[in-house]
């Protein structure tokens, strides 16, 4: 999970989310664990949901696994 700190606003969202993960030092500036631990994946999801600008980026493990596999090309591919 990263977190785009020149994005977030520090409106606190994904702290009452995820207080496990993230928290205010300071009054504005934010810190968070990079690693979150596995017991926490849905608190994160929720802070991600909840950011109102977007600033929270799951990583690859905090993600959904795709339900679906790519489509069949419509055209062939032309052999040379
Ligand atoms: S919810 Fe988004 S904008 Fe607010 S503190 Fe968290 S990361 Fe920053």
């Amino acid at each position: 999970m990263v977190v785009d700190l020149n994005r977030c606003q520090s409106y606190g969202q994904c702290v009452y989310a995820a207080p496990a993960v993230f928290r205010f030092h300071g009054e504005e500036a934010l810190e968070y664990d990079y690693a979150p631990a596995a017991g926490t994946r849905r608190e994160v999801e929720r802070a991600a949901a909840a950011c109102p600008v977007q600033a929270i980026a799951l990583s690859r493990a905090t993600e959904p696994a795709p339900s679906v596999t790519e489509p069949a090309p419509l055209v062939p591919e032309r052999v040379r």
